[in-house]
């Protein structure tokens, strides 16, 4: 909050300035010490989007000798990864999306059989932002290493519960403030030092030449004090899963039909299920208009009619993958108020049964 209001632009020579370097600095140390991670490995963006476009189109920037010519994304991958397809190909790369279960998770064996010694990076998330799942990122990383290939993560739904970078053993990592209860405006991306990258953004030189533009002081302050509040906070994942299950286990009672088996992992507070042969658009509409806020894909694009790439990346028809539902539970999420939002979520999937 101080920050809000504080002239501070890190680069400065005056007192005001340095002041705000050292702000950054510090936030620095906090998010590379909860990655594990050196201090001049941590560089600060505007968002997870940034984050993520700065590691895959980054990369390929800088190894335009093409002596490895291709680039491997998962299939249900957040947009901000799958989109940079088109930026690739115009660079002259070739792109090889690898399927899914019906999970979201990467299909191991289809993974392999993508990798070969011409990939240059494989971009794999660590648990979808729709369903929650995990993938298994030891197996996948591995390959990629066999065959000499970088890989990114992108951890913005996990971090800071991710793992180090050394347990994950990843050359790129990429996570997001407005995730962690930081403000928006923040982003973080890990490069492993000596990885070959260009900058997307150039200009005054900030974040090491990685990327330039005035530091969003105030951002990354808050970003790296959540982040540090939630993993000093272990006991957030054990709340978020109760209410959750609490919560599913209602739904599930009442028609819904739930998009993960149970024994599959998840992340704590994402609950994604279908009302099938019911459009996602009219149960979201619905719930707004009674007070709950829920969603179908991801953030970004719910105010959209698309079916979800993800359900469709599962193996879902086009009809099926506009019914998912997504329903998150938070810090603050009481278990009442959760149960009260799962009888009117009830009540509005039976009122639009009734009128079919
Ligand atoms: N990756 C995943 C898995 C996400 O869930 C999101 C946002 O929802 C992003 C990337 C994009 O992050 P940001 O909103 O900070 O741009």
């Amino acid at each position: 909050m101080p920050w809000l209001g504080e002239p501070s632009n890190p680069s400065s020579l005056h007192s005001e300035g340095r002041k705000a370097r050292g702000a950054v600095d510090k936030s620095r140390e906090t998010v590379a010490s909860l990655l594990g991670c050196l201090f001049g490995e941590i560089h600060f963006t505007s968002s997870g989007t940034e984050a993520a476009n700065l590691a895959i189109i980054g990369t390929a920037l800088a190894n335009q000798d093409k002596t490895r010519n291709r680039v491997v994304l998962g299939a249900a991958e957040h947009h901000c990864v799958l989109h940079t397809k088109s930026w690739l190909e115009k660079l002259g790369y070739q792109v090889t999306l690898v399927r899914t279960n019906q999970f979201a998770q990467i299909l191991p064996e289809a993974y392999s059989e993508s990798m070969g010694d011409d990939v240059l990076l494989a971009s794999v998330m660590q648990a979808n932002n729709e369903l929650g799942t995990w993938n298994d990122l030891d197996t996948l990383n591995e390959v990629a290493k066999s065959h000499g290939s970088l890989f990114h993560t992108d951890c913005v739904q996990t971090f800071p519960f991710c793992g180090t970078v050394e347990e994950l053993g990843v050359d790129l990592l990429s996570a997001s403030s407005h995730k962690v209860y930081g403000p928006p405006g923040a982003g973080v991306l890990y490069i492993r030092a000596g990885t070959k990258i260009s900058p997307t953004i150039v200009g005054g030189g900030q974040e090491r030449e990685m990327r330039a533009g005035t530091e969003n002081v105030s951002s990354i302050v808050g970003f790296a004090t959540a982040a540090r509040w939630c993993a000093d906070n272990e006991n957030l994942k054990q709340h978020k899963k109760l209410v959750r299950d609490k919560f599913a286990a209602r739904l599930l009672s009442g028609g819904f039909i739930a998009t993960v088996d149970v024994e599959v992992r998840t992340l704590p507070g994402h609950f994604h299920c279908r009302l099938p042969g019911v459009d996602a658009e009219t149960v979201l509409i619905a719930l707004d208009r009674r007070g709950v806020s829920a969603s179908s894909g991801a953030a970004c694009s719910s105010g959209s009619l698309e079916p979800s790439h993800v359900l469709r990346a599962c193996g879902y028809s086009h009809e099926e993958s506009r019914e998912g539902l997504r329903f998150t539970f938070g810090k603050d999420t009481l278990t009442e108020d959760a149960m009260l939002a799962a009888e009117i979520a009830l009540e509005t999937a039976h009122e639009i049964m009734i009128k079919r």
